[in-house]
């Protein structure tokens, strides 16, 4: 049971001030775990990445360009563009120093008319710059009155934002959320957080938000580092409860006789790499140990792991077992189902689907079956863990696409089986380094190498001044049936502008394309987007231009040309992924880097990269070593599962320190019920650790 003084923080983020419907759905595709609805904590744990120092209040005349200022002005002048012009529309502003001027591109004229009336005592801030000596500032970030000046935070707090959400919808739910945080016990020991300057996690998320200087937002800063070590610590302290757990449990052998894994291979119409037959050979080896598995299969997307997980679970099968395969989602599950079939008939395995939208009798008859052994491999979503379901002898139970699982869940199918071993396979590749944080002691197989047969994607990178070679090319290729993917990134700060270009790229594709170039934005209704998604799929649409990454679960194989304009604002592993679009189908693909000019270095080198591998694992690590020198749009961009408060290249120092703190702990109070356990309870519920809680009266 989660402690009540926790509810508040749970709620959903609609509870808060200035949250509706669409916001809150906003919310949830920039925070939500795991496709549930964002919470107020979510919100608290998404910590400013930058800030805006808006402390700088000078005249007119002593204004220096490029920097960010506050300026009190009276407005003089409004100079709208003329009817059906496309310039800009200019407002002059002017102290008793000197004037300047406003600048506004394709903005809406009644807008500017209500924030600055003729003669009215105004508030801008915003860069200033020097425009053939004239001073202006374009798209001044705030215009302030009197009334809301005094509300202007004088540091700013930059969040990382997802389309339709801007910086002051997420201010706006921070200071909410802020108010509803309650008091609650130290969890740290005491003499380690005044020796490090410590403040407690209350105080830490205020500081965290409300910023006093720019620096606020450095991982050292003394607040990031406690959140940081927080989320450490709770996930440290999971980790080695689970260990314990697993270890005092046991294993129990399943040896094979081959007979099975034999006629599945046979019926293959390729063989297995070499990298799955080793990762098969380990898993071979831990099933038939008397050691409980905890084995991690780690693979790019296509490297070929549901036969992998086959193979595994017709293994326990010749030894008399049974094996469940857990999928995120119905689709994926139903996927499987089907791709295993006719596989699994072959070699004569029993095997059912289990998931949330079955009928009544066909889940009552499944259930029947898995219970008296009847079924020797069942597919499912978590529909899999409810109580209801019961094996007869669960021997191996495997989870695909781990990182949308808690260690909790993973954990909690095993539990089904008596000492059932544990497969759990990530698309996600993981660092070396980073495995024993996320995953603890588990063992590890990576499928590095791809089956046979793929095309190598072509990465180029072009710099965007040669656009018009490039669109040149995309009409070779659309005249030869390609089709085309064009991305076009968000920034931060303000959305229309980035929308502005999208459709601007979109209409100057439209130059030479027509009506086969489609648009798709997260501004758009979800009705409207799934037609244009719809369009390009039946080839409608040749060219696809879209603004954020494409959504999730579109697959289009004959598309062969993945455009990334601006690829230096994109970090490697969201480059990856992008990639990882195009290349499906049995023609060549190509993926071109359009790249702004002059490139930074971390920039170059992430371009470097993409050029020369798509080894997903080399991407990570290169993705690791990158990070962290800035360019990073938030965390959420880098595609790592885990961790939101920890930087983990800044704060490996805090992460040594969790590990030695977590053994400590369980050693003096394996079943925190002293005084400290229990706020120690409370830090895990609030990192989504609770399963390990309840594992704890399991016993
Ligand atoms: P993922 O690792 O993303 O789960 P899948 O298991 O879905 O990948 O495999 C991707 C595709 O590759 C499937 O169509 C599968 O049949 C095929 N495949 C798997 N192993 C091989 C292999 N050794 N040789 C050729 N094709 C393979
Ligand atoms: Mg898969």
């Amino acid at each position: 049971m989660r402690p009540t003084n926790l509810n508040p923080l749970f709620a959903p983020v609609a509870a808060l001030p200035g949250v509706g419907e669409k916001i809150a759905q906003h919310f949830k595709r920039l925070l939500a775990q795991g496709g549930e609805d964002a919470r107020v904590l979510d919100v608290l744990f998404h910590l400013p990445h930058a800030a805006v120092d808006r402390r700088a209040r000078p005249k007119i005349a002593d204004a220096q360009p490029d920097q960010v200022v506050t300026i009190e002005a009276m407005v003089a002048e409004h100079r709208p563009p003329p009817p059906r012009s496309r310039a800009p529309y200019k407002v002059l502003i002017e102290d008793e120093t000197g004037d300047l001027l406003l600048v506004f591109f394709l903005s809406n004229h009644q807008w500017i008319e209500k924030m600055l009336p003729l003669g009215a005592r105004r508030w801008v801030s915003g860069k200033l710059e020097l425009w053939e000596g004239y001073r202006q500032m374009v798209h001044p970030e705030r215009v302030l009155d009197e009334a809301s000046l005094k509300k202007l935070p004088p540091v700013e707090p930059v969040y990382g934002l997802t389309e339709g959400l801007y910086q002051r919808n997420i201010q706006r739910a921070v200071e909410g959320a802020i108010a509803r945080l309650p008091d609650l016990p130290e969890w740290l020991d005491p003499a380690f957080a005044r020796e490090r300057r410590l403040p407690s996690f209350k105080e830490a998320l205020e500081a965290s938000h409300r910023l006093s200087t720019p620096q606020d937002v450095d991982p050292s800063a003394p607040h990031r580092q406690r959140l940081a070590y927080d989320e450490l610590l709770a996930g440290q302290l999971a980790l080695a409860m689970v260990r314990g757990r697993v270890k005092k449990v046991g294993g129990r052998a399943s040896v094979g006789d081959g007979r099975l894994t034999r006629k599945i291979l046979a019926a293959l119409p390729y063989s297995l790499t070499g990298a799955q037959e080793e990762a098969l050979r380990e898993i071979r080896a831990d099933l038939s140990s008397e050691h409980r598995m905890l084995r991690l299969v780690q693979g790019d997307v296509g490297s070929g792991k549901t036969i992998v997980a086959l193979l595994a679970m017709a293994h326990a099968v010749e030894a008399g077992r049974q094996a469940a395969l857990m999928a995120p989602t119905e689709i994926l599950a139903r996927q499987h189902f089907e791709r295993l079939q006719p596989l699994c008939e072959t070699a004569g395995i029993r095997l059912a689907l289990l998931t949330g939208r079955d009928k009544a009798s066909e889940r009552k008859a499944t259930l029947a079956a898995l219970a008296s052994g009847a079924c020797d491999i069942v597919v499912g979503t978590h529909a899999l863990f409810q109580e209801s379901v019961a094996f007869n002898d669960l021997g191996l139970a495997v989870v695909d696409e781990q990182h949308r699982f808690g260690v909790h869940q993973r954990l909690a199918l095993g539990e089904k089986g008596d000492a059932a071993d544990v497969l759990v396979m990530t698309a996600t590749p993981i660092p070396r380094t980073l495995v024993l944080t996320y995953f603890g002691d588990m063992d590890v197989s990576s499928l590095r190498e791809k089956p046979a047969g793929r095309s190598p994607i072509d990465t180029r990178a072009i710099p965007v001044e040669r656009i018009d070679e490039v669109i040149q090319g995309l009409g070779r290729a659309i005249g030869s049936g390609a089709r085309v993917y064009w991305v076009c990134p968000l920034v931060e700060e303000n959305e229309d502008l980035d929308l502005a270009a999208a459709e601007e790229r979109a209409e100057l594709l439209r130059q030479f394309f027509g009506d086969q170039v489609g648009l798709v934005h997260g501004k758009m209704k979800g009705r409207d987007k799934d037609a244009a998604m719809a369009a390009f799929q039946r080839g409608e649409t040749k060219i696809l231009v879209a603004t954020t990454v494409i959504e999730v679960g579109v697959d289009v194989p004959e598309a062969t040309i993945m455009a990334i304009e601006h690829a230096e604002r994109f970090g490697l592993a969201q480059l990856h992924q992008l990639r990882g679009r195009v290349g499906r189908g049995a023609a060549k693909s190509t993926c071109l880097l359009l790249y702004k000019t002059p490139l930074g270095e971390v920039a170059r080198s992430r371009i470097e990269i993409m050029r020369e591998t798509e080894d997903g694992f080399r991407i990570a690590e290169e993705d690791l070593r990158l990070r962290g020198e800035g360019e990073v749009l938030g965390a959420r961009q880098s595609g790592m599962p885990g961790f939101r408060l920890a930087v983990i290249e800044k704060h490996g120092e805090l992460l040594a320190a969790a590990r030695d703190d977590a053994r400590l702990i369980l050693a003096r109070d394996p079943d925190l019920s002293s005084e400290r356990g229990q706020a120690l309870r409370v830090l895990l519920h609030l990192f989504g650790k609770d399963a390990a809680v309840r594992l704890l009266r399991a016993g």
